[in-house]
């Protein structure tokens, strides 16, 4: 049997704590004595979180909510677990709630030739999903522009192409952006570029370009290294680079 673990914790910043698991990432963020997990690993990652909150200093009490950027598995596998363990109230974009619910079958990405064989392997390293899931009791529904009690404010951002209810969280107070998989590190070279698996992918690069204009100074993505300094401006020349490339495909 898989077992989910922590393959990763780094310590981006005094308030940011990034958790890596076999595929995907999370973030504690800390404001004083209360935190906030943005993500939530995939199944059985509920105990693995409470780990890491504990070496923090912290108790899974002390997270008093599970902000999740779109439904996906490796992100929203394991919010409901998580969230017995401390309490923490459970927030996605109003058109991801219903998956994340278990309402409503999943959409399944409609992939490039070239992202086939990584989906493969992404599906393989990720455990498999229990057949009776621990889902989240209640999910609170965003919306764009709401502004979540943390960090000084956080705003959502709606960044849909990835999934409908894909969201990326601005701390402007901070300059710290969370894309979720709207935008993502390249594991080879650490490029940042579009994020894989999209339902809807021009959507997702008007939505990566979205998320590039806002003025992030760390930028905390799904999969891959954050950016931590100067995010904007790696964003934007991203943004350009895929501009330029997309003028040279032939029609
Ligand atoms: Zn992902
Ligand atoms: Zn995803």
């Amino acid at each position: 049997m898989t077992t989910t673990t922590l393959t990763d914790i780094i310590d981006l910043t005094p308030r940011l704590r990034l958790l890596r698991f076999t595929v995907g990432q999370a973030y504690l963020w800390r404001d004083g004595a209360e935190l906030t997990l943005v993500d939530a690993g995939p199944a059985g990652a509920g105990q693995p979180i409470a780990d890491a909150v504990r070496d923090w200093g912290h108790a899974p009490e002390d997270v008093r909510r599970i902000v999740l950027t779109h439904f996906h598995e490796d992100h929203a596998g394991g919010a409901g677990e998580f969230a017995r363990l401390g309490g923490a109230e459970v927030y996605a974009h109003r058109l991801d709630a219903p998956f994340v619910r278990g309402e409503a079958t999943e959409p399944e990405p409609v992939l490039e030739d070239w992202e086939r064989p990584f989906f493969a392997q992404a599906q393989a390293q990720l455990p498999p999903r229990p057949a009776h899931p621990v889902l989240p009791s209640s999910v609170k529904e965003l919306a764009d522009g709401d502004v979540l009690d943390f960090g000084g404010g956080a705003r959502v951002v709606a960044a849909p192409g990835h999934t409908d209810g894909s969201i990326g969280l601005e701390l402007p107070q901070h300059g710290v952006l969370f894309t979720g998989d709207a935008v993502a590190a390249s594991p080879v070279d650490g490029q940042v570029m579009l994020g894989v698996f999209n339902l809807h992918r021009e959507q997702a690069v008007a939505s990566f370009r979205r998320l590039a204009a806002l003025d992030s100074e760390v930028a905390c993505f799904g999969h891959g290294d954050p950016v931590t300094d100067g995010a904007a401006a790696v964003l934007r020349a991203a943004a350009v680079l895929r501009a330029a490339a997309a003028a040279c495909e032939p029609a």
